[in-house]
Parts: structure tokens; sequence; C-alpha cells
């Protein structure tokens, strides 16, 4: 009996704070059993050998996807989609036009004479493995209509894939372009999960553990912070000043990532948004300006037919 008197009190607690949280728009707190994981990314140890991106296929028994040559980048992977978690970005710096983008260079064994491609001309060559940021107020958690996507107990954000209608609200929602619909699959919106399923069993994320220059590396957030700020103050130290933290900065995003990067150019470089948003901070103020509208077309059509 007492057991079920408690089960009850909990219920009404539990739908008073989705009552609250519904109207005055905030998320539920994270549980606070255990500390917030994450990633740190530092994109200027990282060797574009793509292990990161093979280990969560095969982890996650992802599908390979056909490689992507796009004839301007070695990046034959593209973008992150609902079958690929990671992406390692190549990013090729043309910073020298005065230099003929197809050249002849002598090969380097034989003496004969090669050609070289557009990207050896250039001056850096920037690489990042891309990946869901589990923002600390995560936009598609916000935007999902069905509670498919929610927060774990590590602070992460996980889509649940029996409840998930395919909708795509989160898929429009997400600034990073990071969730996909699978559209020649289940038509379920998918991402990285952060190896929830490995973290239950005390295990570190694939990806992490297959990188061989731990470019990519998981632990609590507040200590990877840390470190990130420590990388930073060296690399500023040994003159690399283009150096910069992303998402590290509770700013962005009104929290923060719990994936966050330490990049070598700006984020746009990297296509990560300056100044990313939340739709829903614009759902207020949308909200004030269609009542106005709504007002003002109401005495406009009194004025009318009042003639
Ligand atoms: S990066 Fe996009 S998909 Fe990942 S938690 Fe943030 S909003 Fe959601
Ligand atoms: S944490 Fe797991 S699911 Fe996410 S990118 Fe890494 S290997 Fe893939
Ligand atoms: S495994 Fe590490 S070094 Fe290799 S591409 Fe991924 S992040 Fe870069």
């Amino acid at each position: 009996m007492a057991i079920e008197a408690t089960k009850r009190a909990n219920m009404r607690r539990a739908s008073l704070r989705s009552i609250v949280s519904l109207l005055i728009g905030s998320k539920e707190p994270p549980m606070a059993s255990q500390a917030a994981m994450g990633f740190f990314t530092d994109t200027s140890i990282c060797i574009g050998c793509k292990a990161c991106e093979i280990a969560c296929k095969q982890w996650n028994q992802l599908p390979a996807s056909e490689p992507l040559w796009t004839g301007s980048s070695y990046d034959n992977t593209g973008q992150l989609s609902a079958t690929t978690w990671r992406h390692v970005q190549f990013i090729e710096r043309i910073e020298r036009p005065d230099i003929p983008l197809l050249q002849p260079v002598p090969a380097l064994m034989s003496g004969s004479q090669s050609t070289a491609l557009p990207f050896f001309n250039s001056d850096r060559w920037l690489m990042q493995s891309d990946v869901c940021k589990h923002c600390a107020n995560a936009p598609c958690l916000e935007a999902c209509p069905t509670g498919s996507i929610i927060r774990t107990e590590f602070d992460t954000v996980y889509v649940q894939q029996d409840i998930c209608n395919g909708c795509g609200y989160c898929v429009v929602a997400c600034p990073f372009g990071v969730i996909a619909r699978d559209q020649y699959g289940d038509r379920k919106a998918h991402k990285c999960t952060l190896c929830y399923d490995r973290l239950k069993d005390g295990f570190e994320p694939a990806c992490a553990k297959a990188c061989p220059t731990d470019s990519i590396q998981f632990g609590e957030v507040e200590q990877l912070k840390a470190h990130a700020r420590e990388r930073l103050g060296m690399l500023h130290e040994r003159g690399v000043k283009e150096a910069q933290l992303y998402g590290v900065d509770d700013s962005i995003l009104d929290g923060g990532l719990n994936s966050f990067f330490l990049l070598l150019d700006q984020p746009e470089v990297y296509n990560l948004p300056q100044n990313p948003q939340r739709p829903s901070n614009n759902v207020i103020p949308a909200s004030l300006w269609t009542i106005v509208a709504a007002a003002v077309m109401g005495l406009f059509g009194i004025f009318i037919f009042k003639k």
C-alpha cells in the first residue's frame, strides 16, 4: 500500500513538473546521479585517418555510404547523415592563388615528373571529426513532439527509435545539421548516441577508443573543458594565435555544448555557425507578433465593414 501511495505521489510530481516545464518552456533538469559526459575534439592533432568514422559505423552497425567525390576536396563522405554519425571533414585552404592549380612536380623516388593535385598548393589542410554536439539545451529535443528525444543520465541527447514517428521537426531545429531522417530505411531520425550502450557498460565511445592521436577525448565535461583551455593556452604560447575553442563557453545555445572543439580557424571554415540559435527562443516573440497582427487585421476588418 505504501509503495502504491509513493508511486502515485511520484506520478503527481512528474506530471506537475511537465506542466510547469511546458508553461515556462524550460528543459527537464538532467538526472544528478552522474557527471555530464562528453567529447573534446582537438582538431590540431587530427590526422584525417577516419578511424573514428569507421569505428562508429562498425560498432553501431551502420551501412557504408558510397564515396562522394566533389572534385574540390579529398573529403569523400560529404556530411553527417542518418547513417554517418561521425564525419571527418577535410578542409583544403588554398591561400596561394598565384601557384597554378595543376603543376608538374618531381616524383619523390623516380625523378620523373608527375602532377600535383590542387591541394598541395594549399598553405593549410584542416581536418576535423564532426559529430552531434549533445547540446546542454538541445533544440532537437525541444522541438520533438513525441518525447522520443531524451536526455540520458550522462547528460547526453538520445533518440528513442521506438517512439520517433519521423516527423522531422528535430531535423529543422538542429542548428548544426546533425540529426537526419533515414530516407532509404525506416524514415526515422538518427544521430550519434554517444555510444549509450557502451557507456552503460563502463566503456568509452567507439570513436574515441579508435582515435590514434587522441584528437577525440572522452570524459567528464567539466574536466575536459579545463583541459581544452590549457591546450588552447599552450598553442597560443607556441604561436598558433588562430587557435580557438568552440562550444566551451556557456553563451553558445544558452548553456554550451557537451561535445566541443578546438579549431584552427573561424567556426564557419569548419561549417559551424558562429552564433547558433535555439528556435524555441522565437516562440514568445513570434506569438506576440501573431496576436498583434491578428488585432490589426481585426480592427481593419471592422473599419472596412462599418463603411
Ligand atoms: S547538435 Fe543537433 S542533434 Fe545534436 S543535440 Fe544539438 S540540436 Fe540535437
Ligand atoms: S560516440 Fe558512438 S555513436 Fe557517437 S560518433 Fe562516436 S562511435 Fe559513433
Ligand atoms: S580517428 Fe582521430 S585522428 Fe583519425 S580522423 Fe578521427 S579524429 Fe582524426
